[in-house]
């Protein structure tokens, strides 16, 4: 079988440019005799592997200088705690946006450290819009403001990000890092899962402000410290050597495919081919407040459990893979992050077509 449409969520698509590269150094890289996966993280090639993928994406992303950039293991997962632990230290108090599973989650950790205020929460409306922010109910003294920019499950993205003043701005951007270009300056810290647009799973970004470093309570373990990593540019212990490097490879496809706005154009083209069918289609809609949808994650339903069922399994059989929606929601979900072509998204939609007419209701 040759490649499919793989629409997961993630782990998702990686280029298939970064895939060829990475095949062709698997059993020697750059003339060393060995696979990165074999080499030491303290040796030359590594070091040179790592300091590279750090200075192609503060150059994609723009990031400003007074920004660490790590490279952290424990999955996008880890920082629901690291957060907290990090940086709920003076006041001992942040404010939470609840958006969905992922924000759930986070303030469930938040909570054994401090306290949590939610300022907003679209849950009634099954997390099918992002709520409106009243800047009345923010915490003047919290620690930091917490967002969830992108809602991998229900398919809404922040199109405005919060005032939040002096209060850092804290971003799990896991799954719409890369898609657009992002004003890092107005953030206190971003962190990216990688295995939706930066690379395989077992790396995390994290891009922090500087002075957020070092504010941890001597009881924080040295791993789940920002300083300790900060200090030893991610090298405190082994690091995830092949996922970085693999990480490395995509931000150089991102530079060499025209950046972050040409990035952005192209994602706003395919995501608007899937949405303008879902808005005249008569069987399948999109759950998701028009204003707010995604342009990385978009499900979508036909109002029957049956005929949901019945479509991703067809689908699967013309090479449009993994369209079941999270266990959580139903459905369908199409996740088309920075790697799926343009060519993916219309099969999709003329197969959605095909379906269409064939099961008419
Ligand atoms: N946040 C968001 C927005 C996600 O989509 C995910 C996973 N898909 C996570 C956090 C959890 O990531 P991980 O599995 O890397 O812990």
């Amino acid at each position: 079988m040759g490649r499919v449409y793989n629409f997961s969520a993630g782990p998702a698509m990686l280029p298939e440019e970064v895939l060829r590269k990475a095949a062709s150094e698997m059993l020697d890289y750059n003339g060393s005799g060995m696979s990165v996966m074999e080499m030491s993280h303290r040796g030359k090639e590594f070091m040179s592997i790592i300091e590279t993928a750090e200075k192609d994406l503060r150059e994609i992303m723009n990031i400003p200088a007074g920004y660490k950039v790590l490279f952290l293991q424990g999955g996008a997962s880890l920082q629901f705690a690291m957060v907290p632990m990090n940086l709920m230290v003076k006041s001992k108090k942040a404010d939470y946006v609840h958006t969905g599973q992922w924000s759930k989650k986070a303030i469930s950790e938040a909570k054994k450290f401090g306290t949590v205020n939610v300022v907003a929460t679209s849950e009634k409306e099954n997390f099918s819009r992002i709520p409106e922010l009243d800047p009345a109910k923010f915490s003047r003294d919290a620690d930091y403001f917490y967002i969830v920019t992108n809602n991998t499950i229900c398919g809404t993205v922040y199109t405005k990000l919060p005032d939040t003043g002096n209060v850092p701005l804290v971003a799990d951007m896991s799954s719409n890092i890369l898609s657009e270009p992002m004003d890092v300056s107005k953030f206190g810290l971003i962190f990216a899962g990688a295995q939706k647009n930066v690379g395989p799973a077992g790396v995390t970004v994290v891009i922090i402000r500087e002075d957020l470093i070092g504010k941890a309570p001597e009881s924080v373990p040295a791993m789940l410290n920002y300083k300790t990593h900060a200090e030893d540019a991610s090298l405190y212990n082994t690091p995830p050597c092949y996922a970085i490097y693999i990480a490395g490879l995509v931000f150089k496809w991102v530079k060499e495919t025209g950046g972050l706005a040409a990035m952005t154009k192209r994602n706003r083209e395919k995501a608007a081919i899937l949405y303008n069918f879902l808005d005249r289609s008569k069987l399948f809609r999109s759950p998701v407040r028009k204003e707010d949808r995604s342009i990385m994650n978009i499900p979508f339903v036909t109002g029957s459990e049956a005929l949901d069922e019945k479509f991703i399994k067809e689908a699967s059989g013309r090479g449009l893979k993994t369209l079941k929606g999270h266990r959580v929601v139903g459905g369908m979900r199409a996740s088309i992050y920075n790697a799926m072509p343009a060519e993916g998204v219309k099969a999709l939609v003329a197969f959605m077509e095909e379906f269409e007419k064939a099961n008419k209701i």
